[in-house]
């Protein structure tokens, strides 16, 4: 990767970068998924690079069914590998739920290097590389996940999801928590919980939020989610986005 001093003043954009271009040469990124990058990053522009206060809500719950779910599943694709599997493998040990490689543009040469890389990280299981279900209504290949992964699970978080696969996941009855720097895109707009924010920010604030809280199963799950509208947490994250650019000087 190239060498990026840490008094630049897009550092932290520029790594992803980076990140990114090592994820394409090490064959686990797709070139589509640069232009899924490069929306998210315009988005993250205009949010400021930083946790909107919508997102830290919307973290919490996301921490809260998590640490409460019987079965989540961590899904995994090429982006979220070269930007944060470190972060998704060490959430994974903390509430003790596998991985899952999951991508839109599946080789099985790909999968089976993002399952290497999370392993390499750390992971202690990993599914994806011996698909044996289907989710209803998703064509083919974007459609097959691991029965004892994905397809049986109660909670599934899968950050920079496609929308039709986050729609067949609750259409399953499956809770869906989401991170993804686009609030209207329909991935935000379908999942039980949307996280308007960078992958890796989100992460570790999930991360945090369970170790800082020792939040664990008794979390009183029912009351946070009575008092929990996605919808208006997207709202919010507009609002704070709009407020902002008002404000701002060119
Ligand atoms: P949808 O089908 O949900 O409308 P889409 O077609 O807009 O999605 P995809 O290409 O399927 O988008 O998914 C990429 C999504 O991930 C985009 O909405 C983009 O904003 C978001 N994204 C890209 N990079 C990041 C990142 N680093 N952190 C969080 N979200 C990101």
């Amino acid at each position: 990767m190239m060498e990026i001093p840490k008094s630049h003043p897009r550092y932290e954009s520029l790594m992803r970068r980076e990140k990114l271009v090592a994820g394409i040469e090490a064959g686990i990124t797709s070139m589509q998924g640069l232009i899924a990058h490069g929306r998210g990053e315009a988005f993250d522009y205009l949010i400021g690079e930083r946790t909107m206060d919508s997102a830290l809500q919307a973290t919490e719950v996301a921490a809260a069914i998590l640490c409460d779910a019987n079965k989540p599943v961590l899904s995994v694709n090429g982006n979220v590998a070269a930007l944060a599997s470190p972060e998704m493998v060490a959430l994974s040990r903390l509430i003790d739920a596998p991985l899952e490689v999951n991508i839109f543009y599946r080789t099985e040469a790909r999968v089976k290097r993002i399952k290497e890389l999370l392993m390499r990280s750390g992971a202690k299981r990993v599914f994806g590389d011996m698909p044996d279900a289907r989710l209803e209504g998703i064509d083919h290949a974007r459609g097959l996940v691991s029965h004892d992964g994905i397809y049986t699970a109660d909670v599934v978080l899968a950050p920079l999801e496609d929308g039709d696969r986050c729609e067949a996941l609750i259409a399953m009855g499956k809770k869906v928590i989401t991170i993804d720097l686009n609030p209207l895109s329909r991935t935000s707009r379908y999942a039980t919980v949307s996280i308007v924010d960078d992958v890796q920010r989100a992460l570790r604030n999930i991360i945090k939020i369970i170790e800082d809280n020792n939040l664990s199963r008794n979390a009183d799950l029912d009351s946070i989610l009575a008092n929990y509208d996605n919808r208006k947490i997207l709202k919010a994250a507009i609002n704070e986005i709009a407020e902002r650019l008002v404000n701002l000087e060119p």
